[in-house]
């Protein structure tokens, strides 16, 4: 460590300090607060007291682990004292281990621990839908750092003259913490805020809670921060972008509870909600909640999952025949298979993609290895991955165009 290296990470409150070469960059909240993005995937809050050092979060692994300590010892002599998980994904918790070497006492939500041993239980199909997911084959080798410390409504400690309140709630996780240190009224949300729409009903994952999620925003609001750093992005700064942030997140996922309730109430099919429910106008066009990541229809489903079975109220899928004796069924009264790809080519040249799949499954009933048909489908979900501006129908199309391809040599 040099004194150069520290004197250029003394700039202003609300400068971005851009490494050259790449896009990590630190953000500075206040005096001594500082969010650390693009270290890795996951944001890492760092707080710099005169009595030692807390760090929030450790991105996805120990390459960005390291990167995260470098920046702290150029900054600053002090030690490493805590770190606090904001939640325990793994775009979170990667790099826990390099903090806990330089001595930090790991502190999260007691509900971190079943997620860690549950991780640990289902590894192999954590892998499969992460690879999907993120589209590259995940490297998930199960060395949680579990907490040396947990709580379950609220933690408090103060270090250096600052007051760290850990506020449990449950939102994209059961485990989730913000922390909120209110002399500097300065907040590390975690992914209850992460430039995106709300990730509920992750097509892979288990039950996620938008309810306590919006509650959670409400209680951040009340406490007015100037700052808050969230899990994913940029520092939201000063009080009107904070608010406009919280807001809008809160108003949409509080809405989208009361319309699911409502529908749900009424007797509503899935089907009915997903094509029924859209997003108010006037929070369409937010810059907080573009649907980049979570989604509209995914939150829906999300919703009706947690709220209800798996019953959809038709007695006929009560207890269903094999999908492939419905199908094959339907085939022998078509039997033709020529008017089914004819049929395919009208929904593909009118831009229906998606119908034009469902024909396309029909026929690989018949003949699950047909080459042709496995091409076909791989070229219509490559385009419909092209035409996507949410991660998940991206990657979801482009890795099962891929398996497509695959079948079809
Ligand atoms: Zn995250």
């Amino acid at each position: 460590m040099n004194t150069n290296d520290k004197l250029q990470n003394n700039f202003a409150i609300g400068e971005v300090n851009w490494k050259p070469g790449s896009d990590s960059r630190l953000e500075k909240l206040g005096e001594g607060f500082y969010n650390a993005t693009n270290y890795g995937f996951g944001n890492v809050g760092i707080v710099i007291t005169n009595e030692g050092v807390v760090v929030i979060d450790s991105t996805i692994s120990r390459t960005g682990g390291k990167a995260i300590v470098d920046e702290i010892t150029k900054m600053t002599d002090q030690p490493i004292k805590y770190l606090i998980y904001t939640h325990g994904h793994g775009d979170h918790v990667g790099g826990a281990s390099v903090l806990k070497e330089q001595g930090a006492t790991v502190i999260s939500h007691r509900n971190v621990i079943e997620r860690f041993n549950r991780y640990t239980k289902l590894r192999d199909h954590h892998v499969a839908i992460n690879s999907m997911q993120f589209k590259r084959k995940q490297k998930i080798k199960n060395e949680y750092i579990y907490p040396d410390i947990v709580y379950d409504f609220e933690y408090t400690f103060e270090l250096g003259g600052k007051t760290f309140r850990l506020l449990h709630g449950k939102g994209e996780t059961d485990d989730a913490t913000v922390v909120y240190i209110p002399e500097d009224k300065i907040c590390y949300s975690g992914d209850f805020i992460v430039w995106s729409f709300p990730n509920i009903g992750n097509p892979n994952k288990v039950l996620r809670y938008e309810r306590e999620w919006y509650e959670m925003l409400d209680r951040i609001l009340k406490l007015n921060p100037k700052a808050i750093a969230p899990g994913h992005g940029r520092s939201l700064l000063g009080n009107e972008e904070v608010q406009a942030c919280l807001s809008d997140t809160s108003a949409v996922l509080k809405y989208l509870h009361e319309e699911c309730v409502m529908h749900i109430n009424q007797g509503s099919s899935l089907d009915k909600m997903l094509h029924e429910i859209s997003i108010p106008e006037e929070l369409a066009n937010s810059p907080y909640i573009k649907q980049s990541y979570g989604c509209l229809e995914f939150v829906i489903r999300g919703i009706h999952r947690r709220y209800t079975g798996w019953y959809d109220g038709n007695p006929t899928n009560l207890s269903p025949s094999p999908i492939n004796d419905v199908n094959q069924a339907i085939l022998d009264l078509i039997g033709n298979q020529e008017k089914i790809i004819e049929s395919t080519r009208y929904f593909v040249s009118e831009g229906n993609l998606q119908l034009a799949l469902h024909l396309i499954d029909l026929i690989l009933t018949e003949n699950p290895s047909d080459k042709e048909m496995h091409a076909f489908k791989g070229e219509l979900l490559e385009q419909m991955s092209e035409v996507s501006n949410n991660l998940f129908f991206r990657n979801f199309y482009t890795v099962s165009a891929n398996n497509e391809r695959e079948l079809a040599e």
